[in-house]
């Protein structure tokens, strides 16, 4: 996976800004009403130093972070190398499903794994077989709202997640179509690591945008790769984390928070 522009810059100042800038949009935004916010790790399933050091980093800090896992990466025996972190995390950790096999099956436009290309039949036998491999895995651990790979969905999957019992899908702000009724949006606003601006500067710029539209919302969600991380983009990650835990008036929330 390729490192962003912004973690590629010999900028050593660059990251500093952007601190300066959420904190700035923290101070604006706690003028109005609460903050909540939720972090979300998408790509989850293998573990690896950068799982490790991401997972580390959450629980120096205790701050909540949702887990978007990949239900055909996931094994018995990689569950199992994640004890260690689900014991120190406790309900710091909210396990959720991320697709089923993570595979394109739009021929065209954007990527999508539940996308209008495959028949509903498809679609419903893809996600059950999905949560059934996530359940036989990880058992109650498991929360009941669905991360589609790359942010995107149709409407057949909505449907078969409303069903299936799914309380909430996580998509990018203002995706489409609109969740069902009794199917609750639980948008992200701000992409950390998956940005594809060539110059770090406008990344820069673009990413404090994100984060001006999630401050401003009832709840703000900012997404993460751990696979695309670099040294700088865990430094970021650190400034972010230490920056939100300084405000104790920010709640820091997972799923859980919002579906019970
Ligand atoms: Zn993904």
């Amino acid at each position: 996976m390729k490192i962003s522009s912004l973690y590629r810059s010999q900028d050593p100042n660059l990251l500093r800004k952007i601190r300066d800038g959420v904190r700035e949009q923290i101070r604006d935004a706690m003028a109005g009403n609460g903050i909540k916010v939720f972090f979300r790790a998408d790509d989850i399933a293998v573990p690896s130093k950068n799982f490790s050091k991401m997972m580390g980093l959450f629980l120096s800090y205790q701050i909540p972070l949702c887990l978007a896992v990949v239900p055909a990466w996931m094994t018995p025996k990689r569950w199992e190398a994640m004890a260690e972190f689900r014991k120190k995390g406790q309900d710091l950790f909210c396990w959720h499903m991320h697709g089923y096999r993570h595979m394109n099956h739009e021929p065209l436009g954007k990527k999508q794994e539940f996308g209008p290309a495959r028949t509903a039949r498809v679609v419903l036998n893809d996600l059950t077989k999905g949560e059934e491999r996530l359940q036989t895995i990880m058992g109650k651990d498991l929360t009941p709202v669905f991360t589609p790979p790359w942010n995107r969905c149709g409407m057949d999957a909505l449907i078969v997640l409303k069903k299936a019992g799914f309380a909430a899908v996580s998509r990018s702000l203002g995706s489409l179509p609109a969740a069902p009724e009794g199917l609750q949006d639980i948008p992200v606003h701000v992409d950390l690591h998956t940005r594809k601006e060539t110059s770090a500067e406008e990344a820069r710029d673009k990413l404090l945008e994100e984060f001006r539209a999630g401050l401003a919302s009832p709840v703000c969600g900012i997404m993460l790769h751990h696979m695309c991380m670099n040294d700088p983009a865990f430094l970021l990650l650190e400034y972010l984390l230490e920056l939100f835990s300084e405000y104790g008036q920010i709640r820091k929330i997972t799923y859980k928070d919002l579906i019970s």
